[in-house]
């Protein structure tokens, strides 16, 4: 590899050409970084160097901003490089030092098993409700340590890699970041699982070819109708299914691998909604539809933000193919998640800094703030965060027809309390679909709730036995609390 120079890092720029500024600020990191690792060599025998430049490729092809593909270079100069903290700060300012700092303090706490993912996870929420791009960086230098690990010694490997399916893919999955998710789930799966890393590729292997071939032949097909109906095909592209997750969608089906519909999926770009309909009702006007596989993620997005509408077709030969239809901004969506709108907006905030857009799609990571800086009560909070996070999503809908998305058998306590505090905390009983419910009803997707409110209701302990969100569980336990007894009657003598 050569990185005698930043040339490689410009060219994978290609969302947001760098400006003589951004070359300016990259160049000055890079030269700066190199003096910093002269002479340290990594496991592998090659310069240190060249992982931090490739940790600052990864950020670019994400579509990361110049700073940060700046905090990138510098990610390990300080604690495993010559630099000094006041070096940087003083040569890069304070924000690039805040990102170098940040991704220093995400790599430090060690613990054992089970516990220490929850902690990674928890510290991993807090810098992103921080600063996503501290957590882009560590993801960054994740793939590209993973992608070297078998230079590292082999108990080792398998801690590193498994921790990566544990809480770096589901953390780029909750960010909606495919294409990286699935980049590190590829990269960490032969170390974890051997034996079915092979199998899983042998079996890909056997069945890709033909696949491909009919994919090419629908997709001619499809972009010449929609040509004909006037509808502009922006781009087709078919993407290969990652093996990790072909490997665990083969267990839920027997490992047969003709059950599964999208080890090659089509895709179609066309301009405006509008046409991902149109286009819609045309292909099935090609092929008949298999129906229990439409569905449509436009309307009703998945927790991540992710768009699209999916249909499965028999292509009239015996074969299912997966045909996925969005628009150009659905797509990058797709592939790089909250990451596709960092790239694109930015907004200043009062001290006229620049911060990256935490956009109403991702509310949830808000909730992290509040837990910022209390770890005893953090522990609690994010065991049940973490079920909130892995568990099955319903979608529930409020009179007015906003969606409200809440992890399965979540009661109206749980609705009441994503609506706000003070609804949860007067919440006196609930009708759904238009009849009167208890409490404790377990709601199921697509249901219409209606919240009814007394001034004078409050929290009980018992509502904890019916709430599935770490939301709700926090503020009933901040009025009930373990004094709940104590409260309630200090709480009655003070209203008297
Ligand atoms: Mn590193």
């Amino acid at each position: 590899m050569d990185y005698k120079s930043p040339k490689t890092i410009f060219a994978l720029m290609k969302d947001k050409l760098p400006t003589e500024e951004d070359k300016a600020l990259i160049s000055k990191a890079f030269y700066f970084s190199k003096r910093a690792h002269e002479g340290q060599l990594r496991a592998s025998g090659e310069p240190y160097f060249g992982h931090v430049v490739e940790t600052a490729k990864n950020l670019a092809r994400y579509g990361m901003d110049a700073m940060t593909i700046s905090a990138g270079l510098l990610h390990d100069t300080i604690e495993d490089g010559k630099a000094k903290e006041a070096e940087v700060k003083k040569e890069f300012g304070k924000e690039i030092y805040f990102l170098v700092s940040g991704v220093t303090k995400l790599g430090k706490l060690k613990y054992s098993g089970r516990e220490r993912h929850v902690e990674s996870l928890r510290k991993f929420f807090v810098a992103v409700a921080e600063d996503f791009r501290v957590v882009m960086i560590k993801l960054a230098d994740r793939l590209h340590n993973l992608q070297t690990l078998n230079y590292v010694k082999p108990e080792k490997q398998k801690r590193i890699a498994l921790e990566s399916l544990e809480v770096y893919a589901p953390l780029a999955h909750r960010l909606g970041i495919a294409k990286l998710k699935g980049e590190i789930e590829d990269a960490a799966f032969p170390y974890v699982y051997p034996k079915e890393f092979k199998e899983v590729t042998k079996l890909l292997e056997e069945k890709k070819e033909t696949k491909e071939k009919i994919v090419k032949k629908v997709e001619k097909e499809i972009v010449r109708k929609l040509q004909s109906e006037n509808i502009q095909v922006l781009k087709t592209s078919s993407r290969v299914k990652h093996k990790y997750s072909l490997w665990r969608k083969l267990q839920r089906h027997h490992m047969d691998i003709d059950k599964i519909y999208d080890i090659l999926a089509l895709r179609v770009i066309v301009p405006t909604i509008e046409d991902c309909y149109r286009a819609l009702g045309i292909v099935h006007s090609m092929w008949k539809p298999f129906p229990e596989r439409l569905k449509d993620y436009i309307a009703l997005p998945k927790l991540n933000g992710y768009q699209s509408l999916h249909t499965t077709i028999f292509n009239g030969e015996g074969a299912l193919i997966e045909v996925q239809i969005r628009t150009m901004e659905m797509h990058g969506l797709a592939e790089y998640g909250i990451a596709s709108h960092f790239a694109y907006k930015e907004f200043i905030n009062k001290n006229g800094k620049k911060k990256p857009t935490q956009d109403g799609k991702y509310a949830w990571i808000k909730q992290f703030q509040t837990i910022k800086n209390d770890n005893e009560k953090a522990d609690a909070f994010m065991k049940d965060l973490k079920m909130d996070f892995f568990n099955d999503r319903i979608f529930i809908f409020t009179p007015k027809g906003d969606v409200l998305d809440l992890p399965a058998d979540s009661s109206p306590i749980d609705f009441a309390y994503s609506i706000h505090t003070d609804i949860g905390d007067h919440c006196s009983g609930a009708i759904v679909n238009g009849k009167m419910v208890p409490l404790s009803k377990k709601l199921q997707n697509g249901d219409i709730v209606d919240i009814i409110t007394k001034e004078s209701s409050k929290p009980t302990s018992k509502w904890l036995d019916y709430v599935k969100t770490a939301i709700a569980k926090k503020h009933i336990k901040s009025k009930v609390g373990d004094n709940g007894f104590l409260a309630s009657l200090w709480g009655r003598f003070r209203n008297q």
